[in-house]
């Protein structure tokens, strides 16, 4: 299934329809109570207009309300998801999520503001919460075969050349970020996160925390921090970005050139600056976009939504979205 966002916003022209939408993709045709687990039989209350039905505040509301026959409670596919509770319309929100997932270099949030009329507030909300679904699942496990490390510096002034001195830092690098990623050869999957420096222990921790050693072959830059660190792995293999030499040995560390540059498009181009304190947040999407290149921006969307049961919310929402 191939679609756009104008497909999309045709099939969910209400709300009624971003329900269904997410009835299919949750329950696959059997609703689940979620306040009693039971799957047996649960009736559809249909709303009296044929349409919508009164909120309690007297307005109409389009929600598809389902009823359990064990418990005797109502519910809706809502329960338990990010959109719960959310004053900004379903529909928006999976408009939003469709349009993040396919953006190759982002969404702003005074995009998101502009494009969906929401107010900035509402805006920034939407984007973090969906971003925190993008986040890598904190099970994910280890990364074994090739593995290309390697590192960036944002922010602060722009530097001509990538280099380092010996002790792993760089003069008039206070104001900079250091950034590694890891990109899986076999599957294409990158973990990116802000580092506070790129001495070797540090990449040692963080190549600790996502590989397995033993069924790793490295492939990094010369940065003399991953000398004596890439002996601890099944092999290590080095490409010289001084020299201009970008291959060598069939080692090459350009799978997270790609992802570093790209990245930094995004950075300047879209959001124009991101303060250290969110920059995870940013790697978190960088990443998961990164990770599943190949698939359909549908597939994208819709695996997004299926990471958003279950998480805790992380930030309030404002008031008057
Ligand atoms: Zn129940």
């Amino acid at each position: 299934m191939s679609t756009n966002l104008l497909e999309l916003a045709d099939r969910l022209r209400t709300e009624a329809d971003a329900y269904e939408y997410l009835e299919e993709l949750r329950w696959a045709g059997s609703p689940y109570c979620p306040h009693c687990g039971s799957v047996r039989k649960h009736y559809f209350l249909k709303p009296a207009n044929g349409s919508s039905r009164k909120t309690t505040r007297g307005k109409d509301s389009e929600r598809r309300v389902w009823k359990c026959a064990d418990c005797r409670k109502q519910f809706t596919v809502l329960n338990g998801t990010i959109f719960h509770g959310s004053k900004i319309p379903v529909r928006k929100w999976l408009l939003v999520i469709f349009d993040m997932a396919s953006a190759k270099n982002g969404m702003s949030a005074r995009e998101i503001e502009r494009k969906y009329g929401l107010a900035s507030k509402s805006a920034w909300f939407i984007a973090h919460r969906i971003r925190e679904a993008m986040k890598r699942e904190p099970i994910a496990g280890l990364l074994s075969g090739r593995v290309v490390a390697d590192e960036t510096w944002y922010g602060g002034k722009p530097s001509n050349r990538k280099g380092h001195d010996s002790r792993g830092s760089r003069k008039g690098q206070h104001d900079r970020t250091p950034i590694m990623a890891l990109v899986s050869r076999e599957t294409g999957e990158v973990r990116s996160q802000v580092i506070p420096d790129v001495k070797g222990s540090t990449l040692r921790a963080v190549l600790r925390k996502h590989t397995d050693p033993a069924s790793t072959h490295l492939h990094t830059d010369q940065l003399p921090s991953y000398r004596a660190l890439g002996r601890e792995f099944a092999s290590h293999s080095t490409v010289d970005h001084e020299g201009h030499e970008y291959v060598r040995d069939g080692a090459t560390t350009n799978h997270a050139e790609g992802y570093f540059a790209q990245l930094k498009r995004s950075l300047d181009g879209t959001h124009h600056h991101v303060s250290r304190e969110h920059l995870d947040r940013y790697l978190a999407e960088f990443d998961f976009r990164y990770t599943t290149c190949k698939q359909t921006d549908t597939e994208r969307m819709n695996r997004i939504i299926s990471r958003t049961t279950g998480r805790r919310l992380m930030y309030s929402e404002p008031a008057g979205a």
